[in-house]
């Protein structure tokens, strides 16, 4: 055992040379813009949390409630006895608010991935993906046994060149995030539809960041470029972000997520989440569709944010979204400036390879509704300091 346990640590502290070490701060509070963190108080600017929902009274009240007729645990999968009429309630919302037949629930949008690419390629077939696509939908490709192939980030025609190659009795899925996880920017969905339409293959947006921030009333990437269900036959979300809740789910046809109940194993074989997550979830969507004010907080805060670093020179990308990243470039140096905006009192983490390519070491900053005029004005007001 000691030799086992040496070897690791030999690999653990290469790790620490190289600065990619990763950690976990603890928190003593909820997910909200003033938080406890290792004990300190900080402004958070890197949740996901986009709508400040997950700390929502009614939400919580809604989980409450439901826990007290059903329960915590659902205590089966949903094909044995945990799908709950609050679980086929929520799918059958979720299907309606996205405007697909059907909808179909995972614990996690990781689960999620996993168990679509299963669902619909297998060894022979070919899976294509962004090269920024988020982990989850690259270990999905993976795990499927199809031969997986990266094209340039949202590049259509770097894409269609691979595809072309491809002979037409092979199945092809071509998966996408929605909302780049770590770069902001928006696929080029219009384009990948009609790729994906001349070439016979599925296409599959992963709108993890998308989901309740995007378009006119919240809708996601679809309803942004006003695309729908026949431009975009497979739409994954995740409810732990701009939702406040967790989970995630697929909506497509009434034939894919049928596939999916018979075929995906991280479908089949996980407990359902709980129904109070599902009832706490319906409630979420509800003030979505009721309260525009947290997106329009949201989009404002998001121009204000972009206004103000321009005025300073803040070096920027080009994101619409409520992820702002500053590439730094060099993984010690955004680890230091990372550090010293937390002892200034906010939060935001460094992001290094292999989560983003060698060489564009990042701080990722987040916005979201909750946030004032002012939390914006302080943190640009030390980042311009520690940048420049
Ligand atoms: C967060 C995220 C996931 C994973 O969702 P979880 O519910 O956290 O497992 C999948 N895809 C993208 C793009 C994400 O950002």
């Amino acid at each position: 055992m000691k030799a086992l346990n040496n070897k690791l640590k030999k690999a653990l502290n290469e790790r620490k040379k190289q600065h990619r070490y990763r950690t976990r701060r603890i928190t003593k509070s909820p997910q909200q813009i003033e938080m406890q963190v290792d004990n300190q108080n900080v402004i958070s600017f890197c949740s996901n949390d986009y709508l400040g929902l997950a700390n929502n009274s009614q939400i919580k009240q809604a989980a409450i409630d439901a826990i007290n007729d059903f329960g915590v645990s659902s205590g089966a999968s949903h094909l044995v006895n945990g799908h709950s009429i609050i679980h086929h309630q929520l799918e059958e919302e979720l299907a309606e608010f996205t405007g697909y037949p059907r909808a179909i629930l995972f614990s996690t949008g990781y689960m999620a991935n996993l168990g679509l690419c299963q669902a619909l390629v297998e060894k022979g077939d070919y899976v294509f993906e962004d090269r920024l696509n988020h982990a989850s939908l690259i270990d999905g490709g993976l795990m499927s046994g199809a031969r997986l192939q990266r094209y340039l980030h949202n590049d259509v025609s770097s894409l269609k060149q691979k595809i072309q190659k491809v002979d037409n009795t092979s199945e092809k899925l071509v998966l996408t995030d929605g909302v780049f996880s770590m770069d902001g920017d928006i696929a080029e969905l219009p384009a990948l539809s009609k790729l994906c339409k001349k070439n016979k293959s599925w296409l599959m947006v992963d709108d993890a960041h998308g989901f309740g921030t995007l378009g006119e009333t919240g809708k996601g990437c679809l309803q942004h470029f006003s695309l729908d269900e026949k431009d975009v036959p497979i739409y994954m979300a995740t409810l732990g972000k701009a939702i406040g809740t967790a989970g995630a789910f697929i909506a497509g046809s009434e034939e894919l997520i049928e596939t999916i109940i018979q075929k995906s194993r991280t479908y089949i074989y996980t407990t359902a989440m709980p129904a109070a997550i599902a009832e706490a979830t319906r409630y979420s969507l509800h003030i979505i569709q009721n309260e525009s004010r947290h997106l329009n907080n949201l989009n404002n805060n998001i121009s204000y944010f972009r206004d103000c670093c321009r005025e300073c020179s803040l070096p920027i990308e080009n994101s619409q979204t409520a992820i702002q990243p500053i590439i730094i470039g060099d993984d010690y140096e955004t680890l230091q400036i990372s550090q010293e905006l937390f002892e200034s009192g906010f939060l935001v983490t460094a992001i290094r390879p292999p989560t983003v390519p060698e060489g564009t070491s990042r701080l990722r900053i987040t916005l979201s509704a909750k946030h004032t005029h002012e939390h914006i004005d302080q943190l640009l007001g030390v980042l311009c300091k520690l940048i420049s």
